[in-house]
């Protein structure tokens, strides 16, 4: 039997751990009900709990999505048959030759597949998902067809709905970014992605010859949103642990101060979860003299905009400060599972795109026309379910456990860095492509991240670091591709922070 690492680090719980260490041997079967001993807590029903954190999903108990050090097997070669391309065609009636996929039931690929899936989530490491979740209670309403198309604040004249979950869940963040009810606007968006065209689009109309700005190790779609409403847009250097380099940025700004300037801050950016200085562009723009009305801030807070306002003496990022727009992800920090997220604005800037649809009977002020209702109800029980001490906690154990996994990987001779109020840590890039994707590392040329969610733990960071290790044994490992490559980078004190392994003994070779 293992220890659950994550519950023994909160010694501040006043509930009976989770125990699902008991389920650790019987890893295909949920546990069913009334299997209990006396007295014993049923480790998904505790979730019920508000003190507790962190809804499980049911496979969490037996550990398949990484609450232990326990790993699924992999699947063998004739089950991945099952799933392979020919397998899962689709016949079609004139075409003879596919009709061979028809030999395997649709019962026996799905039985396949779940356990792929499982074995998948078990080992993942690299995306910023926490898998730590248990939605049961939810799958029945996946029998209706829940579309909250128009806008979440006028009903349209479809009637099965979840408005009232989704604004439940919109005040949720309004009050969590500090906007007064009657100033903001926002939706529940099909990813972070699409609050980030949302909060650009908006800052276009506010600012139609304006300049955006965004430094170089910007997540992709906010470049992205430039190009779709072919505005010009500036890529700004980064200094070496990720910031946007504000130097440069003053530069750049001051080259055209006869043109608005429209700043797309990173609250966490994708791979070295660096977050940009917010209070240090707002002076840059006051000592340029950009008035209110001459700048518009987006804030691409995908992962972090989720767990600054709970991490002690962390910069505030809301809306008391003169900001426009931020955009977080619904399935990262959350842990929804279908890809969502939440986007909010200011009230008056939502008036620029606002359109009336007859056909709706509502507005369309949203990028996308259909908007998924389970979305809003998932993340609206995420939310109920944890409450703002759940939030907290999860925060607390990704930090925590951010930096024991960089420790770990530091005195395993294996380097990395791990950036302040981050729980992304970068790390030299294996070699070993089988590894890589074993553990679903995202890769980024020499290095790699791993994003430690709550449903990482110490002991899968156990099992991870000696499995490094026996790579770097077996087949070395890699050198920076060149003097100004991330893993250069990572190797420089110009990072900050003194801690860190050496890639490789050069003297030595
Ligand atoms: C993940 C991410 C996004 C995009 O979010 P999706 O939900 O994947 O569309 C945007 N910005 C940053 C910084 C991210 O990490």
């Amino acid at each position: 039997m293992f220890s659950i690492a994550r519950t023994a680090t909160r010694v501040a719980r006043s509930q009976p751990v989770r125990s699902w260490s008991r389920f650790a041997s019987s890893i295909s079967d949920t546990p069913a009900e009334g299997d209990l001993e006396e007295g014993e807590v049923d480790p998904i029903k505790q979730y019920n709990d508000p003190n507790l954190s962190g809804t499980p999903s049911p496979w969490a108990v037996f550990d398949a999505w990484g609450a232990g050090d326990q790993i699924e097997a992999r699947l063998s070669d004739e089950e991945m048959k099952i799933l392979d391309k020919e397998a899962v065609a689709i016949p079609f009636a004139s075409d003879p030759s596919t009709l061979i996929s028809a030999d395997v039931s649709e019962t026996e690929i799905l039985e396949t597949y779940d356990k792929l899936l499982k074995r998948r989530s078990s080992v993942h490491f690299g995306y910023p998902y926490n898998l730590m979740y248990d939605h049961s209670e939810l799958h029945p309403f996946m029998k209706y067809s829940i579309n909250n198309l128009g806008d979440p604040f006028v009903t349209s004249n479809y009637g099965v709905h979840s408005r009232q979950f989704e604004v439940a869940v919109i005040d949720f963040f309004a009050n969590l970014w500090k906007i007064d009810k009657s100033d903001y606007w926002g939706y529940v968006t099909t990813c972070g992605t699409e609050g980030n065209l949302h909060g650009i689009l908006l800052a276009r109309e506010c600012h139609p010859d304006g300049i955006l700005y965004s430094s170089r190790e910007t997540h992709y779609s906010i470049f992205k949103a430039a190009r779709y409403y072919r505005m010009d847009a500036k890529s700004i250097g980064t200094l070496p642990m990720g910031e946007i380099d504000y130097d440069a940025l003053e530069k750049e700004l001051s080259k055209n101060l006869d043109r608005p300037a429209i700043i797309n801050v990173n609250i966490g950016t994708t791979v070295k979860g660096a977050v940009d200085d917010l209070d240090r562009i707002l002076r840059i723009l006051k000592s340029l003299g950009f008035t209110r009305d001459r700048f518009h801030i987006h804030c691409d807070g995908a992962l972090f905009a989720m767990m600054m306002p709970f991490i002690e003496y962390a910069p505030e990022v809301n809306f008391e400060k003169p900001i426009d727009s931020i955009a977080v992800s619904g399935h990262k920090m959350l842990g929804c599972p279908m890809p969502c997220g939440i986007a909010l604005t200011r009230k008056s800037h939502v008036k620029k795109v606002e359109q009336k649809i007859e056909y709706l009977n509502s507005v369309d002020t949203t990028i996308m026309g259909s908007r998924n209702g389970q979305a809003a109800l998932y993340l609206w029980y995420s939310l109920r379910k944890k409450g703002v001490e759940g939030i907290k906690e999860d925060v607390t154990h990704c930090l925590e456990t951010a930096a024991y996994l960089r420790d770990t990987l530091t005195s395993g001779g294996i380097t990395c860095r791990l950036n302040d109020l981050s729980s992304t840590v970068c790390l030299e890039r294996p070699v070993d492509e089988g590894f890589i994707k074993r553990w679903q590392l995202a890769c980024e040329d020499d290095i790699a991240h791993v994003v430690v969610m709550p449903n990482v733990t110490r002991e899968k960071i156990d099992v991870f670091v000696k499995e490094f290790q026996d790579v770097i044994k077996e087949q070395g490992r890699i050198l920076p591709t060149d003097k100004a490559s991330p893993l250069s980078k990572l190797m420089s004190s110009s990072w900050g922070g003194a801690d860190i392994a050496p890639v490789r003994d050069l003297k030595a070779e």
